[in-house]
């Protein structure tokens, strides 16, 4: 079976045969859960007249600005948020996702009439879908979350037994208070959560080195530029942490200006620990087997590199 599926995914990235990349096996790890669909599949549910998202944006900013324009508004109830969930992880498993970890904000328990139904909602669609895919919720938050929202929201979700994994997203700023999440992300982790985080996506490395030394994660949230400093790389390494990279995000995103440079390859051959991810399928149009050939047409990595990376995926 697994030397089946190797032989597929070489054969699917050197024929660049998309429906043989999906047929294999593949991991899931960073992404969003409310733009974890496909733009046609939200449009249609919308009623048709959203805004395509652009071909390139003004980092965090620029996303948080599409979002804020043209998604969000058509969010109001807990069934909506409930559609956003089940579309992500069926969008997931078209695709051959066996894994996924997609990022459920916490603050979506206040589109439900209280956090049993949210809790129940999301275990529907885990145990609907328990044959076909291995769905762990994550639980996210943005990193300007308030004091009651951490204790309200958040604490309830990690205390649910539901989620897996926790993770931190939003604005990059040379300011970022990792110290104030500290507690949370040790509780978290006392409950036998994974710990993850994003960092070093637009900042440089010394977000990085802070939030592994504050927040003592796991996995990163994206990590490339780490690829910067060796200290970081090494602190990365010698932690074990896995890197959770997103290429077409990257690019639109702006935070890697030449693609045929991505600094995959350099923390690969660093011997990091490194994983290829959607981010946010609604905006950059990407799934995963779609990111793994878009690496290879780059001639970043060969088929047993990407395969190697596959597999990484999977754990
Ligand atoms: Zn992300």
């Amino acid at each position: 079976m697994t030397k089946s599926q190797d032989k597929l995914f070489k054969e699917g990235l050197k024929e660049q045969n998309l429906s043989k990349l999906k047929k294999v096996a593949k991991g899931d790890v960073h992404s969003h859960c409310g733009l974890g669909l496909r733009f046609s599949t939200f449009n249609k549910w919308a009623g048709g007249s959203v805004t395509k998202p652009p071909k390139a944006m003004d980092g965090i900013k620029g996303l948080d600005k599409y979002i804020f324009n043209e998604t969000i508004g058509y969010i109001k109830t807990g069934k909506d948020v409930e559609f956003l969930i089940e579309e992500a992880v069926k969008e997931a498993i078209s695709d051959g996702v066996t894994v996924l970890e997609p990022s459920i904000d916490c603050h979506d328990i206040t589109y439900f009439n209280n956090e049993n139904d949210f809790l129940d909602a999301i275990m529907a669609i885990k145990n609907k879908y328990k044959d076909k895919i291995d769905f762990r919720p994550e639980v996210g938050m943005p990193k300007l979350i308030s004091p009651g929202a951490l204790e309200d929201l958040l604490i309830p979700c990690i205390d649910s037994g539901i989620f897996k994994s926790i993770d931190l997203y939003g604005n990059e700023t040379r300011d970022d208070d990792y110290e104030r999440l500290k507690k949370y992300y040790r509780y978290a982790r006392k409950k036998g959560l994974k710990l993850k985080v994003h960092a070093g996506e637009f900042q440089g490395p010394e977000n990085i080195k802070k939030a592994i030394e504050i927040l003592d994660v796991d996995e990163i949230q994206h990590g490339i530029s780490s690829v910067n400093d060796q200290y970081a790389m090494d602190l990365i390494k010698e932690r074990n942490i896995r890197l959770n990279i997103c290429p077409s995000s990257n690019r639109i995103l702006g935070s890697v200006k030449d693609m045929k440079k991505h600094p995959s390859r350099k923390l690969f051959d660093q011997g990091i620990k490194i994983t290829i991810n959607t981010d946010d399928l609604l905006i950059f149009d990407s799934g995963v087997s779609e990111e793994y050939l878009y690496l290879y047409k780059l001639g970043l990595f060969n088929e047993d590199e990407l395969n190697e990376i596959r597999k990484m995926s999977l754990i």
